[in-house]
């Protein structure tokens, strides 16, 4: 697990501060009571022992908060997995793309937004562009093996539910019904 916090707080800061939000890190531990949302990432990897280099379309970030309506105050913790490099498997930290800083402050934002005035605003960032198609090697993901994983999840759903609604190919979409589904199952447990 790799805490990625202060790497997200000044662009959530920006973003509610026309709410006038205050914002927080706080360690998970000590939140107070907490909620959590999770956002697929695509993330890259770099093995110092094999000189390997990866990508991963199916990374994972979790973002546990918990937010004081009365004094508009935000406190949150943001982390992301390793995963291991498949060749001599080792834990590797991930990197995280630039663009994937923006967008999931803008995302984990917006659904503060939401969540506190019901304001529903489309995210102006778009998830970054991945061709791969490999699926989701669980063994080697430090995400699943904590039960944090979004796309164990999504597979777990599929195997309840059946594919119908839970198309695939809404996958890359903005938030959608599917990650609404996955974060409210998520809550209740
Ligand atoms: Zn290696
Ligand atoms: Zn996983």
């Amino acid at each position: 697990m790799v805490d990625i916090s202060q790497m997200l707080f000044d662009r959530i800061k920006a973003e509610l501060k026309e709410y006038e939000i205050s914002v927080r890190i706080q360690k998970t531990s000590k939140l107070t009571s907490k909620f959590e949302r999770g956002y697929k990432s695509k993330l890259k990897f770099y093995c110092d022992e094999c000189y390997r280099n990866w990508n991963s379309a199916q990374g994972q970030v979790t973002i546990n908060y918990y937010l004081d309506r009365g004094n508009q105050e935000l406190e949150y913790n943001a982390e992301t997995y390793r995963q291991q490099c498949s060749e001599c498997k080792q834990y590797c930290e991930p990197e995280l793309y630039f663009d994937e800083v923006k967008r999931l402050s803008e995302w984990f934002a917006k659904d503060v937004i939401n969540i506190l005035y019901g304001i529903k605003k489309t995210p102006t960032t778009k998830p970054k562009e991945s061709n791969m198609n490999t699926p989701h090697q669980s063994e080697l993901c430090e995400a699943c093996k904590l039960g944090k994983c979004k796309v164990q999840k999504e597979n777990n759903l599929e195997q309840l539910f059946g594919k119908m609604n839970l198309g695939t190919q809404k996958r890359n979409q903005n938030y959608g019904d599917r990650d609404f589904l996955v974060d409210f199952l998520s809550n209740l447990q």
